[in-house]
């Protein structure tokens, strides 16, 4: 199997990097982007903006059509059935602190929020806080150690006090997919609201949202190869439609008077003030990018990699890797050597890894960690990438050890 990425030199960012002798495996954390998503960005402002939605002089329109063209990309993308289930924000986690105060208002006290213990803090806090607020009861589901949700003690957990599930996709730290359908099918059985934090698992693959079937999906332009400030979250109809609008200002609102206003249904209710036209623009060039991948292609290339970057693990002594990464990335921490030290001596050598704890705290203390250094990859990752990785890895733990 080729480890060589055909799609390389369609990043700018990774060939710049390259060329200051740095090896960029931090995709999960945000991605590079193609020169197809430069283009836009540049090509939008460089030809005159204009707010969108509000004029109806050219420049005005032009925009307002631009913008309403990604929102139309995005809805074909998730293959959901309506452009108007797409709701632009700043990102995944403003997209679940939207819903968590958008729901709020449905959960009465002595109610449960489901959650998991894989969750980034993103799909934690907006929780956590809300149960504070609404007298709730956070139940968090359980892992084997895979890293997959545990379903048994899912079916047991998840019961008729369950108001609203919100689980993640594909994990940031330990790259195990979820059962979503059976764990969506558990909380729909209880009359739950389902939420998904999309963030990483809407990297990889095309996902349906009507044969998926959750109300909720939430996920970031920046890791998908668009720009950073904005995110998208896909809401179906009818839950949609239950959501309590929750930031107040110019064009999401139908009439105002100085006592009452009267607030317009999603998309545009929920996207109150100027929004990030220019990303949102460039967002529609990364998705009509990936678009145009052939995706077995993708599929193979990102399976190609992840096993050799398992297998080089695997071979190490004393490298213990976080449950069983499926895809995309892998966690690691080393007997007898703390995270930072190991992330210090690779970032001397020019690999670029996230240490830590991930943005996802509880996780790395129900595994009696501080922290673990994380590898992940992006479509534009090389076996060269890996060997460049080992090489700095061996050398660093020789120091260490
Ligand atoms: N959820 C998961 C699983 C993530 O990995 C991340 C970011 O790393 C987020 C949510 C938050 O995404 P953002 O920082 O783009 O809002």
């Amino acid at each position: 199997m080729s480890l060589i990425s055909p799609w390389r030199a369609d990043f700018p960012g990774i060939l710049a990097l390259e060329a200051e002798g740095q090896t960029y495996l931090d995709s999960a954390a945000t991605a590079q982007k193609p020169q197809a998503v430069l283009d836009a960005l540049l090509g939008y402002l460089a030809s005159g903006v204009a707010n969108v939605h509000r004029a109806q002089h050219l420049p005005g329109e032009r925009a307002t059509r631009a913008f309403e063209a990604t929102r139309s990309k995005a809805a074909q993308w998730l293959n959901a059935a309506r452009s108007e289930e797409i709701i632009f924000t700043r990102g995944s986690t403003e997209s679940l602190n939207l819903l968590a105060y958008g729901l709020e208002h449905l959960l009465q006290p002595g109610e449960q929020i489901v959650i998991s213990a894989q969750e980034h803090h993103a799909n934690l806090l907006p929780w956590q806080q809300v149960a504070k607020r609404r007298n709730l009861e956070l139940v968090v589901l359980p892992l084997d150690n895979t890293g997959s949700i545990d379903l048994q003690q899912a079916a047991r957990l998840i019961g008729p006090r369950t108001r609203l599930l919100a689980v993640s996709q594909l994990s940031n730290v330990l790259g195990r997919w979820q059962a979503l359908t059976e764990l969506l099918t558990l909380a729909r059985t209880q009359g739950a609201l389902t939420v998904v934090d999309g963030a990483q698992g809407a990297v990889h693959g095309r996902h349906d949202m009507q044969a998926l079937g959750c109300d909720f999906y939430a996920c970031s332009s920046h890791k998908l190869y668009g720009p950073d400030g904005v995110g998208l979250l896909y809401g179906r109809g009818a839950a949609l439609a239950k959501l309590q609008h929750w930031q107040f200002g110019g064009e999401m609102v139908l009439d105002a008077d100085y006592h009452k206003a009267h607030f317009r249904p999603a998309p545009l209710g929920f996207e109150a003030g100027t929004p990030a036209v220019s990303a949102v623009i460039a967002l529609g060039a990364a998705l009509d990018w990936l678009s145009s991948l052939d995706h077995l292609t993708v599929a193979q290339h990102e399976a190609a990699l992840h096993a050799e970057l398992l297998a080089g693990l695997q071979r190490r002594d004393g490298v213990r890797l976080l449950g069983q990464p499926q895809l995309a990335l892998a966690s690691f921490c080393v007997d007898g050597v703390h995270n930072a030290d190991l992330a210090h001596l690779l970032s001397e050598q020019g690999i670029a890894v996230r240490a830590g704890h991930h943005c996802a705290m509880p996780l790395m203390k129900g595994l009696g960690l501080s922290g673990a250094i994380r590898v992940s990859l992006g479509l534009y990752n090389n076996g060269e990438d890996l060997q460049r990785f080992f090489s700095a890895l061996d050398s660093a733990l020789e120091l260490l050890r």
